[in-house]
């Protein structure tokens, strides 16, 4: 994906600049990549660990995407991660061991911080937030701020990857039947690990059945995803659900096969219409990086497969396919998802585009850099 496709949207007078913390990383270098052909945003900073810093981004990076690194970022200097950048708001794709402290201290600088990184996405000031689910809960940010004397800056983060598609196909069906109890499995490519990730003589020819910290992440999320913020906390949404989670040696796209048991009695005929019919309202559509139907169902007895389909609605689609009775629960049926893209870098991208049209982003005036005293003689 190399950007967004709306093109001339002159929305905004002046673009809001951005800077990405972590930009060396997968995920940094998505972002890197949609920014450098955004309508609405321009990469102003880059920011990473101090073996990258006070390097140009070209010569540090070791770039995985197919497309050539963007010219506006190939010269960029990497700076380190202090909260002075002279951008309007921060993406952050920083390791977890760092994400913390480092995205509250931009946060209390002032700075809008879109995050990546598990370490906020549980706080209970802090939205976890997919627009096409749960828009609402950008309400937290008030009392975020409010909480944290947070002047201008606050924190919202983005789901795990699997979570992501995950939850972008519970959500039509929690709207449509409600929701009692989720069962999945899910089949995770070695990007979702990071670089240099898992290692291959660990990953080629095999399945790992353990990935640290991401059953947990799927069980919990979801609840809060899908439950309510009600003006000053968030209320789960009270399914069972019970994860799986495999790494297996595919490059992108996260596979789930999931079955499900509904509130109210439906036909897979219906469940596979109201999956069909999710599409986005006017607001949401009109983002550069949106797609107005955020699910496709294929109907292909072999498919989704990651191959063929984690592209799909420019990586920030989740594909639904095997839609069929389950002895078990209700109905059970197979997802995928772009890790990388909705489940990360679009994600987040698109998060801030929802923030921009909301008035949540503003031009920052630069930080003055300290004045250096001059030397007695
Ligand atoms: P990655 O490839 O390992 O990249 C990590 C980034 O963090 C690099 O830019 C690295 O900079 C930077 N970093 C590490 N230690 C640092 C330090 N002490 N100070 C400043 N920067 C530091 O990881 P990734 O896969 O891009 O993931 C980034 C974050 O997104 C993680 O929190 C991850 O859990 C989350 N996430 C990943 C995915 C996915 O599919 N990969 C999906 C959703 C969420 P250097 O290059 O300079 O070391």
């Amino acid at each position: 994906m190399s950007g967004p496709s709306k093109g001339s949207d002159k929305r905004f007078e002046r673009k809001f600049r951005a800077g990405v913390l972590g930009a060396t990383g997968m995920v940094g270098q998505r972002f890197v990549r949609m920014l450098a052909n955004h309508p609405w945003f321009e990469l102003a900073e880059l920011a990473a660990s101090e073996r990258s810093s006070g390097k140009k981004y070209g010569d540090v990076v070791k770039w995985h995407l197919d497309s050539p690194i963007p010219e506006a970022a190939r010269d960029l200097l990497v700076k380190e991660l202090a909260p002075n950048l002279d951008c309007d708001f921060v993406f952050s794709a920083l390791d977890s061991s760092v994400a913390g402290p480092a995205e509250e201290d931009f946060a209390r600088a002032g700075y809008p911080v879109l995050s990546n990184s598990k370490n906020h996405r549980m706080d209970p000031d802090v939205p976890l937030l997919i627009p096409e689910v749960n828009s609402a809960h950008l309400d937290a940010i008030a009392v975020q701020q409010k909480n944290r004397g947070y002047d201008g800056g606050f924190i919202v983060t983005n789901p795990n990857c699997s979570t992501a598609g995950l939850v972008l196909v519970l959500k039509p069906l929690a709207d449509a039947f409600g929701l009692e109890k989720i069962f999945v499995v899910t089949m995770q490519a070695v990007s979702g690990a990071g670089y240099p990730g898992v290692a291959s003589l660990d990953i080629l020819g095999n399945v790992v059945p353990f990935i640290s910290g991401e059953e947990e992440k799927m069980e919990e999320e979801p609840q809060k995803l899908l439950g309510k913020w009600d003006g000053s906390r968030f209320v789960e949404a009270g399914m069972g659900i019970s994860a799986h989670c495999n790494r297996v040696p595919v490059r992108d796209g996260h596979m789930e096969c999931v079955s499900l048991s509904l509130k109210k009695i439906a036909s897979i005929h219906e469940v596979a219409e109201v999956l069909r019919d999710f599409a986005v309202d006017d607001e949401l559509a009109s983002l550069p990086t949106a797609v107005r139907n955020p699910v496709v169902v294929v109907e292909e007895d072999n498919r989704p497969q990651p191959r063929r389909d984690a592209d799909a609605g420019n990586g920030m689609a989740a594909v639904v396919g095997r839609i069929r009775e389950c002895s078990l629960l209700d109905v059970k049926l197979t997802l995928l998802s772009h890790n990388l893209v909705r489940g990360a870098a679009g994600a987040a991208v698109l998060n801030a585009e929802l923030l921009a049209v909301r008035g949540y982003l503003q031009h920052r005036v630069a930080v003055p850099l300290p004045v250096a005293e001059p030397i007695p003689r």
